[in-house]
């Protein structure tokens, strides 16, 4: 067994292709620096990033793994999903194309709301990658920069938060279809941060749906909250899984933080095995 002992993972990054600042490389980069011995990128409804990620990761001996962070909804609660270990069939890859245009959009109207409040700002000014995920701390770091808000707090506390006078909801799969999704693809489904997304009421109901683990350890997750979440997934033999949320130096986690072992990985990797033998 290749159990990496004392070495430590981060299982929740986003770069450019949707709304970190980092391009891939970058991020492999910053891995190194937090002394990570692999790390998965999630961004927001796209594996465009992968490629490159795991090019730059072979470069500097850090492993990657696949992954995405899918937009789902339950009971009128956005739930983010988390695949890992993916194989995307073109058919998931058509349907993260359809959510990113849903993004593009929705993003246009969002903009056209500020205009409607008075604000200076154009479509034109935010970052359009091809394949990107767009999202609103995009449209946040625009306001910023243009002077409209102080800081990307200030922007969703005052217009674009869910609440927000300039909030347009996007498009989202719902929880059963964003996990039978990445089962097609042979992912293995983690629900994200609980804690954070106040979902820990509706966690049987996501063991119902077949979700393959939670993500235990999390920036925002208090010690009893990990604590509970780790006796459910001994309970009902989830996987446990953790990772740092990073999208940005100096903004937001810090990549690596928590600290979550390799052991957590091979776990999720036998996982894997076991759900394909055969296939
Ligand atoms: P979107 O997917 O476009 O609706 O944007 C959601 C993303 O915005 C989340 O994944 C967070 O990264 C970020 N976000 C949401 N609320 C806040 C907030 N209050 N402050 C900073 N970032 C936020
Ligand atoms: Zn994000
Ligand atoms: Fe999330
Ligand atoms: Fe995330």
């Amino acid at each position: 067994m290749s159990v990496k002992n004392g070495k430590k993972i981060d299982l929740h990054t986003h770069s450019v292709f949707s709304d970190g600042e980092l391009t891939p490389e970058q991020l492999l980069e910053e891995a190194q620096w937090a002394g990570l011995s692999a790390i998965a990128l999630t961004d927001h409804d796209n594996v465009d990033g992968v490629e490159r990620g795991l090019a730059a990761g072979k470069e500097c001996g850090i492993e990657v793994i696949p992954g995405v962070e899918l937009s789902c909804e339950f009971n009128g609660i956005e739930a983010h999903v988390i695949g890992l270990l993916l194989e995307p069939t073109e058919v998931f890859k058509k349907e993260l194309q359809l959510m990113r245009e849903n993004r593009e959009t929705r993003m246009d109207k969002m903009v056209q709301k500020l205009k409607y409040m008075g604000m200076k700002i154009s479509s034109e000014e935010l970052p359009r990658t091809a394949g990107m995920s767009l999202g609103r701390p995009h449209l946040a770091r625009l306001l910023v920069k243009k002077g409209i808000c102080r800081n990307i707090s200030e922007a969703f506390e005052k217009y674009i938060g869910d609440r927000g006078p300039a909030y347009v909801a996007k498009k989202r799969w719902s929880a059963e279809d964003g996990i039978r999704l990445i089962k097609e693809s042979k992912g293995v489904s983690i629900l994200a941060h609980p804690g954070a997304s106040g979902l820990l009421g509706d966690l049987n109901t996501f063991i119902d749906l077949g979700i393959n683990g939670i993500e235990v350890h999390y920036p925002q997750h208090s010690p009893q909250v990990e604590k509970d979440l780790l006796a459910l997934c001994k309970e009902k033999d989830l996987l446990v899984c953790g990772g740092s949320d990073f999208h940005a130096h100096g903004v937001g986690p810090s990549l690596g933080i928590p600290y979550i072992p390799y052991e957590v990985l091979q776990k999720i990797k036998e996982r894997k095995d076991a759900l394909w033998q055969g296939f």
